[in-house]
């Protein structure tokens, strides 16, 4: 359930997606309504849907999103055997995102911390748990959100967002021009991004996986928008990416399709203590040209 000052906070960055009009409820509370071009974004369950009328998406997320129908047995098996985090996450980006929200401080009154994605990684989750006004947002395939919202048209003021994190997004995203943009534009001056994008991984999510980066790749990509690198490195290392590749490789040369899965939930364990190896890598020069993923932290000039 959405608390109060939570939904305080969203009402007062809130803005239409496609002109940046300010909004104002309808009769019923149940939809809002842009003052300037008018276009309608009503409640999808608990979250606000703020997608383009025309979004191929929204007929989607009209009904509450794909998380929210009955649970299929997949998901149910999933409950009983939760599989082990995908990726084993460097001390060092661990440290950057417990960082990141102690300074933008997300319990504040007057500080906006947005989370893109539902944010369902154990590392999130623990990080998240301690703060109670964090807004989460995106397209998510799974888990909740508090706005329905396209990346490359946030429906955020400008300048009115201390923190944003990603993780793993933006390689879904097929304009990540634009969405950087978009972050730019949110955040605050002095306003910081923590974003994590993978390097080695297998092309997932089909048919929306469209790029990975570099290391370099990650920090040309933002300063393009104006954004200073902070911090940047490795979030999870060549060992993670090996794990990972071994189970997918195995996971596509598999026939059937119960067999895929049965042998994808017992390679997710038999890989595991591979990825251990990153603990003891993560700084070294080498593993830069083998990395799963990468983060960046990046800050708005003031
Ligand atoms: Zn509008």
């Amino acid at each position: 359930m959405t608390s109060k000052s939570l939904y305080t906070k969203l009402r007062s960055i809130l803005v239409c997606p496609l002109c940046h009009g300010s909004l104002q409820p309808d009769a019923a509370d149940q939809a809002l309504i842009c003052r300037d071009c008018h276009r309608h974004y009503p409640r999808s369950g608990h979250a606000w849907l703020m997608l383009d009328p025309q979004h191929p998406l929204l007929a989607m997320y009209a009904h509450g999103g794909p998380s929210l129908p009955p649970r299929s047995w997949k998901s149910r098996l999933r409950g009983l055997l939760p599989p082990p985090e995908e990726r084993l996450w460097t001390r060092r980006s661990r440290r950057a995102i417990v960082r990141a929200l102690q300074q933008a401080d997300p319990d504040h009154p007057h500080h906006v911390v947005l989370n893109l994605g539902a944010g369902l990684e154990r590392v999130f989750e623990q990080a998240f748990a301690s703060y109670h006004s964090l807004i989460r947002f995106g397209l998510p395939h799974t888990g909740h959100v508090d706005v329905i919202a396209d990346a490359r048209q946030l429906p955020f003021r400008d300048a009115s967002v201390d923190l944003l994190l990603s993780s793993s997004v933006l390689e879904h995203v097929q304009h990540p021009e634009q969405a950087v943009a978009e972050i730019a534009r949110v955040l605050k001056p002095g306003g910081r991004t923590y974003s994590e994008i993978p390097f080695l991984r297998a092309y997932h999510m089909a048919p929306h996986d469209y790029q990975r980066y570099t290391i370099s790749g990650i920090e040309a990509l933002f300063s393009r928008h104006g954004l200073l690198c902070e911090e940047k490195g490795i979030c999870s290392g060549p060992f993670t990416a090996w794990a990972l590749l071994i189970r997918d490789t195995v996971f596509h040369l598999t026939p059937t399709r119960l067999l895929k899965m049965a042998g994808r939930a017992l390679l997710s364990w038999l890989v595991q203590p591979i990825k251990y190896g990153d603990m003891l890598c993560e700084d070294a020069p080498w593993a830069y040209h083998l990395a799963c993923n990468f983060y960046y932290v990046g800050r708005k000039r003031k």
